[in-house]
């Protein structure tokens, strides 16, 4: 379905040489769009990637190193690239800690990442939409964006702020063909889930597959894992035309968790 409809879209994604956001950039290249891929980090292989996706999907691809933790590399990557009709806030980290023992430089940290990046993004994306006439805002949040986990303080915090972010964009832009939405995914198997596993099945004394039945899919009620590929088609169900009423709102992709 939807089959190259965003030809002539330039799509930029943040935090998207790994997991949901690589996913995304994925799907939105094969239905048609240019992609700028982003991260923290210049090495060949990210750049390697970019040109992986240009000639699997046959768009252009580039990748633009920015950190989305400084405002101003937040809005100088969008400058750099100059033009961006979808913008997917993706970027995103994660710390598990009692609120007493709770870094406050972690804190800082996630709340830059996960919450801020997502405004100063959006600040310099929305008059490129506003001049294009069109526009989609997708920002990714999580299922801890509407219900919470103990020692995930700031995670929780932003996410349920990237949820707040997302309403108010959605109610500035509502006359004006620009819609923006928030993803809330439940567990996917990607790096930043990965690398909680150790610390969790030494805290619980669990083997791997214990910590991912027991624990992580505990609270989801399919009991799968979601998949990038799963993340990547409501992005881009929500940049088609189908999707042009749908703003304000929040999508959850979570195998039934937040209806628990
Ligand atoms: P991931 O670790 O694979 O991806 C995170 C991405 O963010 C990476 O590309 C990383 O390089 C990038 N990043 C980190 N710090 C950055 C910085 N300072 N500047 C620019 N980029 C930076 O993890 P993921 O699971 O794919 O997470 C992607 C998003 O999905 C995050 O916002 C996360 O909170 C959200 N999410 C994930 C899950 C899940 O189960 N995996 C569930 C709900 C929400």
């Amino acid at each position: 379905m939807f089959e190259r409809f965003l030809d002539g879209k330039t799509a930029i994604v943040t935090g998207s040489n790994s997991g949901i956001g690589l996913g995304i950039a994925h799907r939105l290249a094969r239905a048609g769009a240019e992609i700028v891929l982003n991260s923290i980090t210049d090495r060949p292989e990210d750049h390697a990637l970019a040109q992986n996706l240009a000639e699997e999907h046959g768009v252009n691809v580039r990748y633009v190193r920015a950190d989305m933790s400084k405002a101003s590399e937040c809005r100088g990557l969008i400058e750099q690239v100059g033009r961006c009709d979808i913008l997917v806030n993706n970027a995103g980290i994660q710390h598990v800690a009692p609120i007493p023992d709770f870094p406050s430089e972690k804190w800082d940290a996630i709340i830059a990442i996960n919450l801020s990046s997502a405004f100063h993004t959006t600040a310099v994306a929305l008059p490129m939409m506003r001049s294009a006439g069109w526009g989609r805002v997708v920002n990714i949040a999580s299922a801890h964006g509407l219900t919470a986990s103990a020692f995930k303080s700031a995670y929780v915090a932003a996410k349920h702020g990237i949820v707040g972010l997302t309403k108010v964009t959605a109610l500035e832009t509502a006359r004006e063909h620009i819609t923006c939405n928030a993803v809330c995914p439940g567990y996917v198997l990607t790096p930043l889930v990965e690398a909680q596993i150790p610390d969790t099945m030494k805290e619980y004394n669990m083997t791997r597959d214990e910590v991912i039945r027991n624990v992580m899919l505990e609270r989801q009620p399919s009991k799968e894992f979601a998949t990038v590929e799963q993340m990547g088609d409501t992005v881009v169900f929500l940049c088609s035309d189908a999707a042009a009423q749908i703003t304000g709102t929040t999508i959850s992709v979570d195998g039934g968790w937040t209806a628990l």
